[in-house]
């Protein structure tokens, strides 16, 4: 692959990949410490599962971002944060990572306009903060791509309180922590939740799978798959059919909402090889409080870094973090 663009002259200081809650809240506290960090903010994939902005994109409201007293919708928070953070000097860049090496100093980040990394175009950077997020797993069945955000949620926390569900039953789909995490805390506003897993037990904790099954508004439906949603587009979602996959039987059950919680997906495989991630691919922190990864000078924030808070607000916060460990990394090596 030709490295066309490269300026040796030109090395940034920090680059930050990603431009969810982490990514800006990165950039707004690296612009302030006057490093004028450029944003690798991403763009729209083809079939629009990637967006910049991330997963906070698909989410209508958001009640529990604090600040926002009233709420505020996924797509205005990003708005907000992209402002505040070009206020203090970040510059953007709307592609798409392919590949970066790490290996040598400076890092060269490769990035396109294109998901084939066809034109690739390399950034040399000294510090870079990994802020990717992490994608929701859906079921992958047509009817929930038509329901997606009237109905459709793999979020109870960020979408469970709406009105739509208040009062009406809903299914979670899944069997580990999340699903029963989730199942619970739609309990407090679902009439009724239906726990639907393909299997006859949940592979979640004990104890918080005793404490889902335990809860009177739970149905448990065991050795269950989705096999469509059922809706109108004035009402949205208004049941799921669905298949016992041990006696073949079909049948709907009457539902305001389907919540796909069967596990995230790090969106780090663009960084395979250059730093260390674990089994399911989060990205390995040093040291869980900081945000230092097994490269010198790259720092991960955000979902890419956490596969147990995945809140806006605690990505917001690792982002901060991140900054300030680069900052400081930064002016230990003379660069700042
Ligand atoms: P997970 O443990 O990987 O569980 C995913 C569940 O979804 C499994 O039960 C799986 O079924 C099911 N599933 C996967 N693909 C499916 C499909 N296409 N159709 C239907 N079902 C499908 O993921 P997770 O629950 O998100 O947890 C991820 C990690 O975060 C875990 O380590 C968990 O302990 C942690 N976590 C912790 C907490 C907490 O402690 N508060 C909360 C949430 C998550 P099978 O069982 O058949 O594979």
């Amino acid at each position: 692959m030709a490295e066309h663009n490269i300026t040796p002259e030109k090395i940034e200081k920090v680059v930050i990949i990603g431009s969810g809650p982490a990514g800006w809240t990165a950039a707004i506290y690296a612009g302030r410490a006057n490093l004028n960090p450029l944003v690798i903010a991403g763009h729209i994939s083809a079939d629009r599962a990637k967006i910049p902005g991330g997963q906070l994109m698909w989410t209508s409201e958001i009640e529990n971002f604090p600040g926002f007293a009233h709420g505020i919708d996924g797509k205005e928070l990003m708005k907000v944060l992209q402002t505040q953070a070009e206020r203090f000097g970040t510059r953007i860049l709307n592609e798409f990572v392919s590949r970066v090496d790490f290996s040598c100093k400076p890092f060269k980040i490769y990035h396109d306009n294109d998901f084939e990394g066809t034109e690739e175009t390399v950034t040399l950077a000294h510090a870079v903060i990994v802020a990717t997020g992490a994608s929701a797993n859906y079921l992958g069945i047509p009817s929930e791509r038509t329901y997606e955000n009237n109905g459709v949620s793999a979020c109870a926390v960020c979408d469970g309180a709406l009105p739509r569900f208040r009062d009406q039953p809903v299914v979670v789909v899944g069997g580990g922590d999340s699903a029963v995490e989730e199942a619970t805390y739609l309990t407090k506003f679902a009439s009724k939740v239906y726990l639907m897993h393909r299997r006859d037990s949940l592979r979640a904790s004990k104890i918080m799978a005793d404490r889902a099954l335990g809860d009177a508004k739970i149905v448990p439906v065991w050795n269950s798959v989705v096999e469509e949603i059922i809706g109108t587009p004035a009402d949205g979602v208004t049941g799921v059919r669905a298949k016992n996959i041990v006696t073949g039987q079909s049948g709907v059950i009457e539902a305001r909402g389907m919540f796909a919680a069967i596990g995230h997906t790090p969106n780090t495989k663009f960084l395979a090889g250059n730093v260390q991630l674990n089994e399911k691919g989060y990205i390995v922190l040093r040291d869980g409080f900081r945000s230092i990864t097994s490269v010198e000078g790259v720092f991960a924030a955000g979902d890419c870094a956490d596969a147990v808070y995945r809140q806006a607000i605690t990505a917001a916060g690792m982002g901060c973090k991140a900054a300030l460990d680069a900052e400081r990394w930064l002016a230990e090596k003379g660069v700042h």
